[in-house]
């Protein structure tokens, strides 16, 4: 199952702004009190763990099998003005939020105005006039009553673009089903925005010509932004990485030449604050973001179609966590760029089915691909991407070995 989302603005049928924000201040709230609880529990927890050499049991300590259920019991009372099916999905979805942040040894931070998060078996699409209409039960009984609201939640779907139209057809079909999805409110320049982030879920597209033993093998490098070659295919498919560090250092000086500018400004922007001294340098971020954006997409857009056109089942990237300081990547690059150029690819690989893993290994850039070597002095240092091995003297390009040595790696 591949799950997809796509925003549509949206406009309300018989519901107040204020009911609205209202509830989104009930999920804020929520959100920021089951994380809380959590955090209680999880530090009472690892006491009661030093001191009696074993964890409590939840069922014992408040009668309730899953802190989940517990929070549920808790927040029910406390009137948030949320139906019990969205109370539901926000507590869980936090609940998420606060394991994948554990993992990272942090918690989530909830700022202002979260999302309203909906349930999908229990949003209800529909056709009506001409328009694509979602119903969902988004206030408690109890806020309903006390806030003369007659009607559930009528959402009025703004389908501009053609593909929109498509994907809400086939949700009506029944070929996609819909899954948890969120309301955002979004201010931007005074004009305020309704979002509704639709989920839905299809099977993958299912590529007959894909075959799954068949595996190619990406190396990243500053060289080469992408280079992909395997064993049991001649050609290789490459993209040269001069691209981003050339705009990026490009832009990089320019904000550190506005930064110098800033230090000695005209009076004009002092005496303002740190914001208006520095505010020039801003738009160059930006650019910086959205070029990111572009350039990722299109990479991996290109990847991912050569491994389709060429039946490779699985795509293999090495886990970029444990990249040595020696590849000579400047810092940022690695965080900046590359992190986000894998994760582009991972999504595009799923869409059509085609598997990626990551390979974290330190050897890859110094082993033989010819005859498994490994070697630190298999590098030719003298020679940038010049790659000798020690042992049958092969010479070949370093990153071209690093991507036949992925695709041929047993694991
Ligand atoms: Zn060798």
């Amino acid at each position: 199952m591949i799950t997809n989302t796509c925003k549509l603005e949206v406009s309300f049928i018989d519901t107040k702004f204020s009911d609205l924000f209202a509830m989104i201040n009930a999920t804020t709230q929520v959100k920021r009190y089951a994380t809380d609880r959590i955090t209680e529990w999880k530090s009472f927890s690892s006491r009661y763990h030093e001191e009696n050499g074993e964890y409590p049991k939840l069922e014992d300590i408040y009668g309730f099998k899953s802190i989940e259920g517990l929070i549920y019991h808790e927040l029910s009372k406390k009137k948030t003005g949320l139906s019990s099916r969205s109370l539901i999905a926000t507590i869980h979805s936090c609940f998420l939020s606060y394991k994948q942040a554990s993992k990272k040894h942090s918690h989530p931070n909830w700022s202002d105005s979260q999302p309203i998060i909906m349930q999908g078996k229990y949003l209800n699409l529909h056709h009506e006039s001409g328009n694509y209409i979602v119903d969902y039960p988004l206030f408690s009984k109890q806020y309903r009553v006390e806030h003369e609201i007659t009607h559930i939640l009528r959402m009025r779907l703004n389908t501009k673009e053609n593909h929109h139209k498509n994907i809400l057809d086939r949700i009506l079909s029944g070929e996609y089903h819909l899954c948890q999805s969120q309301l955002k409110y979004v201010k931007k320049q005074n004009k305020s925005h309704w979002y509704f982030l639709l989920a839905y879920s299809h099977k993958s597209e299912g590529n007959p010509n894909i075959d799954p033993t068949r595996v190619l093998g990406v190396f990243m490098s500053e060289n080469v932004a992408l280079y992909a070659s395997s064993k049991r295919l001649p050609m290789v498919f490459k993209i040269d990485g001069g691209e981003i560090p050339t705009f990026a250092s490009r832009q990089e000086a320019i904000i550190r030449s506005k930064q110098r500018q800033a230090a000695c400004c005209g009076d004009g922007r002092i005496g303002h604050g740190y914001k208006t001294r520095t505010k020039s340098i801003y738009p160059n971020k930006q650019t910086l973001a959205h070029f990111r954006e572009t350039i990722n997409s299109r990479y991996a857009k290109a990847l991912i179609d050569f491994a389709k056109t060429n039946g490779f089942g699985e795509v293999r990237l090495e886990d970029l966590k444990g990249i040595k300081a020696d590849r000579e990547f400047p810092r940022f690059l690695i965080h900046w760029t590359y992190f986000d150029l894998q994760e582009k690819i991972k999504n595009a690989a799923r869409k059509c089915g085609i598997k990626v893993t990551l390979v974290s290994s330190e050897t890859i850039g110094i082993t033989c691909s010819s005859c498994g070597h490994i070697d630190p002095n298999n590098r030719d240092r003298g020679v940038k991407n010049r790659f000798v091995c020690t042992k049958c003297n092969i010479v070949k390009q370093t990153d071209w070995n690093a991507s036949q040595v992925l695709s041929s790696l047993e694991i």
